[in-house]
């Protein structure tokens, strides 16, 4: 690619706030073996999909046939409005230890605000279609989560950053607090250098402060301990042995990166569509087990959390309210009384996890 081209691309990027990112090839095959391993222990869970595409994620030409490079690029994603107003450790730090008291409803900080999945892929379309008007006809794909790509392999064979014991990219500038989000091409952009370093050394937080130990080993998370994935992407009960451990954690959990200390480094987001909708920063868990489905569905319109539907939010809800540490006797007769009202008509997927909750809280109140 000539050098003024090169320049243009970089400039538009950079117009898009996009001006973290990073180019490589399409060899991927270093991490077959990782993967191979991860999926035959089975791992993965019920996500199908991991299953499905198997070692062909690693095969670029599979999305984009002709594809030569990959376009990384990291988004940060904490609102200004939470990160800006102090430091950053002691933002995370205060909100690790809020969500270890299981007063309230947790909400993973990147769900909070519009569905990421809609700004990255249409902000990294608009700045492909600007590529295009410059430098005429390319082609292309961009993907950011929608696609079974190895998204932190990417990112660090582009030079974005390390992949920490918890899995997750950290970049020495920034912490992880980022989405990845890549376009496949056929421009021969000029390659970064990989990332070859890893800067976790003898640290363990995020293995230790991990409520479920499901970072089973340096850089394995077994997602059926996972608690991101139990309240996000499995469908079934929550097994019993991790329901104490999920705490008040509704979708998504933080905790690992909330400990990681390369996070005094994050910065804030760009994109305002990240600020927190509905109040989740601080939801009530009554209210939220007020919600109807048809204001579930209203409610969480254009967020990623509308995905898990009412059936899997009523059942974290339930959890949660099993494990609320928050209420006051008053409040908590309260919760009982909505917990049974629910109870009374719940299906027996759901009465099971209320009875649960119910136990739990009686449990509390004799001292148990
Ligand atoms: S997201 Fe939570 S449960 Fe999953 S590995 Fe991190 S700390 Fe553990
Ligand atoms: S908490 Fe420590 S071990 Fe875990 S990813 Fe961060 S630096 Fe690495």
């Amino acid at each position: 690619m000539q050098e003024d081209h090169w320049s243009t691309f970089q400039q538009l990027a950079k117009r898009h706030g996009l001006d973290c990112l990073g180019v490589t090839d399409t060899q991927l095959q270093a991490c077959a073996p990782y993967l191979q391993a991860w999926l035959n222990q089975g791992m993965h869970g019920e996500m199908a999909y991991m299953e499905r595409h198997g070692l062909d994620r690693l095969d670029a030409n599979m999305l984009l046939p002709g594809t030569v490079r990959i376009v990384s690029v990291r988004i940060p994603y904490i609102p200004p409005s939470l990160l800006n107003e102090q430091e950053p450790k002691d933002f995370f730090a205060q909100t690790l230890d809020k969500v270890q008291s299981a007063t309230e409803p947790y909400i993973s900080l990147y769900a909070r605000g519009r569905d990421y999945h809609k700004v990255i892929r249409q902000t990294l379309q608009r700045f492909a279609g600007d590529v295009h008007a410059a430098l005429g006809e390319f082609g292309y794909r961009v993907v950011c989560d929608s696609a079974p790509t190895p998204e932190v392999e990417i990112a660090r064979k582009a030079g974005l950053g390390w992949r920490g014991k918890h899995t997750l990219l950290i970049n020495p500038k920034e912490g992880s607090f980022f989405f990845l989000g890549e376009i496949f091409t056929n421009l021969e952009l000029p390659m970064n250098q990989a990332f070859e370093t890893n800067h976790c050394g003898e640290c363990t937080a995020c293995m230790d402060v991990c409520p479920t130990q499901a970072i089973v080993a340096d850089g394995v998370v077994d997602a059926r301990r996972c608690i991101s994935y139990l309240t996000i992407e499995h469908d079934c009960a929550i097994p019993l042995e991790f329901r104490k451990a999920m705490g008040t954690r509704i979708y998504g959990c933080d905790d690992c990166q909330l400990a990681c200390p390369w996070n005094k480094f994050a910065k804030p987001a760009v994109h305002s569509d990240f600020e927190a909708r509905h109040g989740f920063d601080h939801a009530n868990l009554l209210e939220l087990l007020d919600w109807s489905e048809a204001e579930f569905l209203k409610r969480t319109e254009g967020m990623a959390m509308r995905r898990i539907g009412y059936k899997r939010f009523t059942r974290n809800l339930a959890i949660a309210a099993g494990n609320y540490a928050g209420a006051e006797n008053m409040e908590k007769s309260r919760l009982k009384a909505k917990l049974m009202e629910l109870r009374s008509h719940a299906d027996d997927f759901l009465a099971e996890h209320l009875d649960w909750a119910l136990g739990e809280l009686s449990s509390m109140d004799s001292g148990g």
